[in-house]
């Protein structure tokens, strides 16, 4: 059985991997670059149980649990590690706590650490572009293939129902199924298929250098600004650099991942923001400006399964702010499906593509 993978992001990496694991042939196309885009700017927090009391906890905790383990299993180091998580905010002008020392030393005065949210039992980090390059390269060690190239369409048999493989800038590969995991970009597919809507929502983020003494130390602030309350994250790595995100907006989603850019005014606000919280956030220490689209469903679920009306067509997307931390499960999920009939771990009908309306595919057209 040979499967095709469209889009190298964290959730395409972890369906080749464990896809290879059963043994069936995998062709990864990639548009761009492994992690190009969202899975490679990303914050990498995990959390085991977030998502209680949604649909999606089974997926969270088996995936929480599969990224302890793939540290062990796989090559590479993308700087995995428990990390404990406070929520707080920063008190504003005329706040008598605006210079009160921080709780946690390497914060600036004013900076007000309210509570404890997760422990090292549950709450880790991984470096998204690092995780998603190593999951990748395990599979390709496995002997999954990486193609470069713009997946243009799905080919099928004649009578239109079974899927043949895909078309790639022009040229056809076969395959007996085609998984699309594009992020946001998997919009694009409904124009070969019947998919729901699949949508993207942007976050500027800056990665600065600080070092390796930082503690890992995950923050969830409130910041009171000029135009109102902002939710700001900031995630230490292991690696050195601190991931600091927020002011999530609604912008056009480029037909190329290339060309995400952020938004220079928002940038230029996260990084006021960001020196307001640790003499560590100074400009120089800047390594990334950046901006990526998290791919969003109707109802906030992720799409993972089979696609209605297809034979061999199935689709893993929309994980929205979790993609990160729900890819292995997602992964190994996918994989059951396509090469025992069924996911084992975890039930994937909360999230089956067919529980939403299909988009219009003419409304792409129109674009
Ligand atoms: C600022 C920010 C912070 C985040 N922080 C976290 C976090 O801390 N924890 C967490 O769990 N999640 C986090 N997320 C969410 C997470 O990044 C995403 O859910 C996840 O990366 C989505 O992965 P994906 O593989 O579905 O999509 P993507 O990473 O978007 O990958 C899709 C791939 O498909 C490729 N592609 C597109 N079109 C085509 C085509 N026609 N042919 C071939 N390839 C194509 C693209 O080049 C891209 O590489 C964050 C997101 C953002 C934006």
């Amino acid at each position: 059985m040979r499967v095709i993978i469209c889009g190298g992001g964290v959730i395409g990496a972890c369906t080749a991997y464990f896809l290879r694991r059963h043994g069936v042939d995998v062709v990864v196309v990639e548009r761009t670059e492994v992690a190009a885009a969202a899975s490679g700017k990303a914050g990498g927090f995990l959390a085991r149980d977030w998502c209680a009391g949604t649909p999606l906890d089974a997926l969270a905790r088996r995936s929480f649990a599969l990224h302890a383990q793939l540290s062990g299993q796989i090559a590479g180091d993308w700087g995995y590690r428990p990390m404990t998580a406070y929520s707080g905010f920063v008190a504003s002008d005329g706040d008598p706590r605006r210079d009160a020392p921080c709780a946690l030393g390497w914060l600036a005065n004013g900076v007000v650490v309210a509570q404890r949210i997760g422990t090292t039992e549950t709450t880790a980090i991984v470096h998204p572009r690092k995780f998603t390059s190593a999951v990748m390269n395990a599979a390709l060690a496995q002997g999954a293939e990486l193609r470069v190239g713009r997946v243009t369409s799905i080919v099928r048999d004649a009578d239109g129902t079974t899927t043949k493989g895909v078309e790639i800038d022009g040229n056809v590969i076969e395959a007996d199924a085609v998984v699309i995991a594009m992020g946001p970009w998997s919009l694009l597919a409904a124009q070969w298929m019947t998919l729901p809507a699949v949508y993207g929502q942007r976050s500027p983020s800056i990665v600065y250098e600080t070092g390796t003494n930082v503690p890992a130390d995950a923050l969830f602030l409130e910041y009171e600004g000029d135009d109102g309350a902002v939710s700001i994250e900031v995630f230490p790595r292991a690696d050195g650099s601190t991931h600091i995100t927020a002011l999530s907006d609604i912008a056009p989603l480029p037909i190329d991942p290339a060309a995400v850019t952020p938004d220079t005014g928002a940038i230029a606000r996260l990084q006021a923001m960001s020196e307001r919280l640790s003499p560590l956030f100074r400009p120089e220490k800047i390594i990334a400006q950046q901006a990526c689209f998290r791919p969003v469903t109707q109802d906030g679920l992720p799409l993972i399964g089979r696609v209605p009306r297809s034979d061999g067509l199935y689709v893993a997307t929309g994980h929205n702010v979790w993609g990160i931390l729900n890819a292995p499960a997602t992964g190994e999920a996918l994989a059951q499906l396509i090469a025992e009939g069924a996911a084992r771990d975890v039930d994937l009908s909360p999230f089956d593509p067919a529980r939403l309306e299909p988009l219009d595919p003419s409304l792409l057209q129109a674009h």
